[in-house]
C-alpha cells in the first residue's frame, strides 16, 4: 500500500513539473522580436537537420518550411466552394447541459492604444476566466501586456491571425477587408502567429479565429491540419464594438448552456467594458459560471 502511495506521489510531482515548463515566466520579456527573425532561425535550424525523419509537431516542432510544403502539396489548386462564418468544421458552441458559458475576446489589429485595460482588470477582479484571441500585430504592439495576459492562468491565449485577415485561399473579402490570397498566404496568416505565440509563451495555441471570423472551406481544413480548431461564436456580444451598453446586456440575456460569446478587448473607447460588467453580474445571478474553451475542448461543436 505504501509503495502505491509513493508511486502516486511521484506521478503527481512529475506531472506538475512538466506543466511548469510551458509557463511564460522564463521568457525574456524585454527581447523585442524583429519581423520574421524567429522565422529565419526556424528555417536555418531546419537546414541542419539533414535527412533525419520529421518528428510530429507536438513533440519537437516540425520546421516551418516543411510544414508549409506539405500544406501546399495537399491544397494547391483546390477551389473552395463555401465562404462564411458558419461553415462545417467551424465551432460555435459548447455542447453541454451545464450552466456554463465561454466569453471570448478578440484583440485585432496593432494600432496604438488598442488595449481595454478596464475590461481586463474587471475580469481579473471578478475572477472571470476567458479565452483571448490575439492577432500577431497586436502582440507586437503590446508585447509587455501580452506577456502579462499569457502568464495569468485566468486567460487562455488563442490565435487571431498574424495580419488579421479573413481566411481565404482566393482573396475573398469580408467587411471590405481583403482576405488571404492563396494557400501559402492562408498558411502564413495562421502559422506565423502560432510561431510568434509559441516563441513568447512556450506553447502553441489550440484555437484559431480569423480576422472578421470569415473562412472558406479549404481554409478551415488547413486550420485543422495545423492542429487547431476554428472557433467562432453563437452570441454576438458587441458587433465589432458598435453595440452600446444596453445592446451588450441584451446579448448576455440570450445566454444558454454552452454559449460562446464574441467580444473585443482592443476597443477601450467603446461601451464593451460597461456592458460586460453588467452582463457578467446578470449571468452570475442566473447561476451561470464562466469557462475557457480548453476546459470543454471535447464538447466544442
Ligand atoms: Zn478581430
Amino acid at each position: 500500500m505504501r509503495k502505491i502511495l509513493i508511486l502516486l506521489l511521484i506521478i503527481i510531482l512529475t506531472g506538475c513539473s512538466s506543466r511548469e515548463e510551458v509557463l511564460p515566466a522564463d521568457i525574456d520579456e524585454s527581447a523585442e522580436l524583429e519581423e520574421d527573425e524567429w522565422l529565419e532561425e526556424e528555417e536555418n535550424s531546419q537546414e541542419h537537420e539533414g535527412d533525419t525523419p520529421t518528428k510530429p509537431k507536438e513533440e519537437e516542432g516540425i520546421g516551418y518550411q516543411d510544414l508549409k510544403d506539405r500544406i501546399l502539396d495537399k491544397y494547391q489548386g483546390i477551389a473552395p466552394s463555401e465562404w462564411g462564418e458558419n461553415l462545417e468544421g467551424v465551432i460555435s458552441e459548447i455542447q453541454t447541459d451545464e450552466k456554463i458559458v465561454a466569453l471570448t475576446f478578440d484583440a485585432c489589429d496593432g494600432s496604438p492604444n488598442s488595449y481595454d485595460k478596464k475590461l481586463i482588470d474587471f475580469l481579473i477582479q471578478e475572477e472571470v476566466p476567458a479565452t483571448l484571441f490575439i492577432g500577431g500585430q497586436w502582440i507586437k504592439e503590446n508585447q509587455a501586456i501580452f506577456m502579462e495576459l499569457a502568464g495569468n492562468p485566468l486567460f487562455e491565449i488563442a490565435n487571431h491571425g498574424y495580419h488579421h485577415k479573413p481566411l481565404s485561399v482566393t482573396g475573398e473579402r469580408a467587411y471590405n477587408i481583403e482576405g488571404t490570397k492563396s494557400v501559402e498566404d492562408a498558411f502564413d496568416e495562421i502559422y506565423k502567429n502560432q510561431m510568434l505565440i509559441k516563441e513568447l509563451t512556450g506553447s502553441y495555441p489550440k484555437y484559431f479565429r480569423s480576422g472578421t471570423a470569415y473562412y472558406d472551406d479549404v481554409a478551415v481544413e488547413i486550420i485543422q491540419d495545423l492542429d487547431l480548431k476554428a472557433v467562432n461564436y453563437n452570441v454576438l456580444g458587441d458587433a465589432g464594438g458598435t453595440f452600446n451598453k444596453k445592446q451588450i446586456v441584451k446579448a448576455f440575456e440570450t445566454a444558454k448552456e454552452g454559449s460562446i460569446f464574441l467580444f473585443h478587448m482592443n476597443q477601450p473607447h467603446s461601451e464593451i467594458c460597461k456592458g460586460v460588467q453588467e452582463g457578467v453580474r446578470l449571468l452570475k445571478e442566473r447561476g451561470f459560471s464562466f469557462v475557457q474553451l480548453g476546459e470543454y475542448d471535447e464538447f466544442l461543436k
